[in-house]
Protein backbone atom coordinates (compact mmCIF):
# COMPACT_ATOMS: atom_id res chain seq x y z
CA UNK A 1 0.00 0.00 0.00
CA UNK A 2 1.46 3.50 -1.14
CA UNK A 3 1.52 5.80 1.73
CA UNK A 4 3.64 9.00 0.25
CA UNK A 5 4.45 8.13 -3.68
CA UNK A 6 8.63 8.33 -4.11
CA UNK A 7 8.11 9.32 -7.06
CA UNK A 8 9.13 12.86 -7.63
CA UNK A 9 8.03 15.00 -10.63
CA UNK A 10 11.01 17.01 -12.02
CA UNK A 11 10.59 20.31 -12.36
CA UNK A 12 14.51 21.47 -12.64
CA UNK A 13 14.92 22.78 -16.02
CA UNK A 14 11.58 23.53 -16.53
CA UNK A 15 9.57 26.84 -17.21
CA UNK A 16 6.51 27.18 -15.31
CA UNK A 17 4.57 30.36 -16.25
CA UNK A 18 7.10 33.15 -15.57
CA UNK A 19 9.40 30.81 -13.48
CA UNK A 20 12.32 29.39 -14.52
CA UNK A 21 12.79 26.39 -12.33
CA UNK A 22 16.36 26.41 -11.40
CA UNK A 23 17.05 23.85 -9.18
CA UNK A 24 15.51 21.24 -6.59
CA UNK A 25 15.56 22.24 -3.29
CA UNK A 26 14.35 19.46 -1.05
CA UNK A 27 11.12 18.23 0.49
CA UNK A 28 9.85 19.75 4.32
CA UNK A 29 7.93 16.56 4.64
CA UNK A 30 6.05 17.38 2.63
CA UNK A 31 6.30 19.93 0.02
CA UNK A 32 9.03 19.89 -2.44
CA UNK A 33 10.48 23.30 -2.68
CA UNK A 34 12.53 24.49 -6.26
CA UNK A 35 14.85 27.34 -6.43
CA UNK A 36 12.90 29.58 -9.40
CA UNK A 37 14.15 32.44 -11.09
CA UNK A 38 11.33 35.35 -12.33
CA UNK A 39 12.50 35.49 -15.84
CA UNK A 40 10.61 38.85 -15.87
CA UNK A 41 12.53 40.25 -13.07
CA UNK A 42 15.26 38.25 -12.40
CA UNK A 43 13.99 38.03 -8.55
CA UNK A 44 15.05 34.11 -7.39
CA UNK A 45 12.78 32.87 -4.37
CA UNK A 46 12.10 29.30 -3.84
CA UNK A 47 8.54 28.17 -4.49
CA UNK A 48 6.82 25.46 -3.98
CA UNK A 49 6.22 22.38 -6.34
CA UNK A 50 2.39 21.76 -6.00
CA UNK A 51 1.92 25.55 -6.16
CA UNK A 52 4.28 25.48 -9.67
CA UNK A 53 2.65 22.69 -10.77
CA UNK A 54 -0.98 23.89 -10.30
CA UNK A 55 0.05 27.20 -12.10
CA UNK A 56 -1.07 28.76 -8.79
CA UNK A 57 2.58 30.12 -8.70
CA UNK A 58 3.44 31.97 -12.32
CA UNK A 59 5.76 34.72 -10.94
CA UNK A 60 7.40 36.77 -8.35
CA UNK A 61 5.15 38.27 -5.58
CA UNK A 62 6.36 41.83 -7.43
CA UNK A 63 5.25 40.62 -11.04
CA UNK A 64 2.20 39.28 -9.55
CA UNK A 65 1.71 42.26 -7.90
CA UNK A 66 -1.60 42.44 -9.52
CA UNK A 67 -3.65 41.54 -6.66
CA UNK A 68 -2.09 42.98 -3.77
CA UNK A 69 1.04 44.75 -2.76
CA UNK A 70 3.05 42.45 -0.76
CA UNK A 71 6.32 42.99 0.78
CA UNK A 72 6.97 39.93 3.11
CA UNK A 73 10.65 38.87 2.97
CA UNK A 74 10.11 35.87 3.54
CA UNK A 75 12.99 34.10 3.10
CA UNK A 76 15.72 36.55 2.51
CA UNK A 77 18.05 34.36 0.34
CA UNK A 78 22.15 35.39 -0.52
CA UNK A 79 22.17 34.31 -4.31
CA UNK A 80 25.70 32.42 -4.54
CA UNK A 81 26.22 31.33 -8.20
CA UNK A 82 27.90 27.96 -6.48
CA UNK A 83 27.09 26.88 -2.93
ZN1 LIG B 1 9.35 39.07 -11.16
Amino acid sequence: MKGSSPYRIPLEGTTQGYWRVLAYKGCDGKKSWYQCQCSKCGTIKLVRGDKLRSGRSRQCASCGAIQRHEQSTAGAERQNPEN
